[in-house]
């Protein structure tokens, strides 16, 4: 790993979740591999409760959150409640560790790690005490089968805790590790770069906003020229250049006028399509996009914003995008908006989620939502990426971007 491989990017906080059965040592673990006496650890089997987030920097990865969770053998009424929230946060969860006493692997922790494996989370198993006995050659043998990476650890005594830190890093996802790119890769140097940025009333005053100024600044930083017009000027821009641009970058409001005007073979796509490739998944949020052909009368869509805002007249999320979709697939639909950091308690209901462009969110937080979306088995796209898809032209934008 190269040292630029081993830092995380500012903003990326990785979820690790610690599961297993009451007092399998899953605080003094992770008080263990930090060094710090992070959560509470008590001799009574079940102390944790609802699952305690720690903020840690796990070197060299970066900042991460732990989560230790309650026991997975909890009973009672409030056991079952205690299952249910580790549930949750298994949904956001980047990194899985199960902690199993040196008593073994039991139903509890093949069942978890069986649920794990569908939610298709990074994990491995770390047999805890081994101070007090080694974990059975059975179970070492089966985390082989399986590909399971297994580690004996002594929390209380720090043996094996070294070890446990370098195979959660070796766990972290790709995405953790590497600055993703916005434009910088789709064209090279010298090239021309014709950006479209219409300037009607929703425009912001004296100022360009703040995608339009990044990728600007890339096409800069990538020795390319700018050409910055508003769609107005788009055809008399063109036919001026000696030679076609190596991409046409639009507002997606404008893109039907835009597609229109530059010819096929010129690669054209958007500002909120390479938002989307850099803030999230593009693949997933266009197989998302697929989804709205799929919408049926009565199906419930899911309008997904970050965080909240003074809604205007005529919003994106709550007006245009909900008429769109519904004028393009011609079916009797329910749009409900939700805002906040999490998803609603029963998000299965939605036949589709669609997000908002993500501005203040890290790629790792829209990664997280993404797969959140996936692992709950409802499609996601997001603004962008629907309304090209409702306006004809999502293949064409995507297809400079998804090479
Ligand atoms: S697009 Fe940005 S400002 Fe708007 S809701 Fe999403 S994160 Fe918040």
């Amino acid at each position: 790993m190269s040292e630029a491989e081993t830092q995380a990017p500012r903003g990326v906080r990785l979820i690790i979740t610690l599961v297993g059965r009451r007092n399998a040592g899953k605080s003094s673990f992770i008080n263990a591999i930090t060094g710090q006496n992070v959560a509470i650890v008590s001799e009574h089997a079940g102390t944790t409760t609802d699952p305690v987030a720690k903020p840690y920097e796990l070197l060299p990865l970066g900042p991460v959150t732990f989560y230790d969770t309650a026991g997975l053998d909890d009973v009672g009424e409030l056991g079952a409640l205690r299952v249910a929230a580790t549930k949750k946060v298994l949904w956001r969860t980047d990194i899985a560790v199960v902690v199993a006493e040196a008593a073994g692997l039991g139903e509890a922790e093949r069942d978890i790690i069986a649920a794990i494996r569908r939610l298709e989370i990074p994990f491995l198993v770390v047999f805890n005490k081994i101070d007090q006995g080694p974990p059975s050659e059975a179970d070492l043998a089966w985390c082989r089968e399986q590909g399971i990476p297994a580690v004996p650890v002594s929390a209380a005594t720090g043996e094996g805790a070294t070890a446990a830190k370098e195979a959660i890093i070796a766990l972290a996802p790709a995405e953790a590790l590497h600055e993703p790119v916005l434009a910088g890769d789709l064209f090279g140097e010298g090239d021309t770069v014709v950006c479209v940025v219409p300037i009607d009333l929703a425009a912001p005053k004296g100022r360009l906003i703040l995608p339009q100024v990044q990728v600007l600044r890339e096409i800069l930083d990538g020795d390319a020229v700018a050409v910055t017009v508003k769609e107005r000027e788009l055809e008399a821009a063109l036919a001026g250049l000696r030679q076609p641009p190596a991409l046409v970058i639009t507002d997606s409001q404008v893109i039907l006028k835009v597609s229109g005007d530059v010819p096929e073979h010129v690669p054209l796509t958007t500002f909120s399509t390479l938002f989307a490739r850099f803030k999230g998944d593009l693949p997933t949020l266009a197989a998302g996009a697929a989804a709205i052909d799929r919408l049926r009368d009565g199906d419930t869509v899911l309008m997904a914003e970050a965080c909240s805002h003074h809604a205007q007249a005529d919003d994106i999320g709550r007006v245009k995008i909900p008429r769109w979709i519904s004028q393009y697939t011609g079916k009797d639909l329910t749009f409900e908006m939700y805002s906040g950091h999490d998803f609603p308690e029963d998000l299965e209901r939605f036949a589709l989620v669609v997000h908002c462009g993500s501005c203040m969110l890290t790629r790792m937080e829209m990664l997280r939502r993404i797969k959140e979306c996936t692992r709950r088995g409802v499609p996601v796209t997001n603004y962008g990426v629907a309304i090209s898809k409702v306006q004809g032209v999502l293949d064409r934008v995507l297809r400079p971007v998804l090479r």
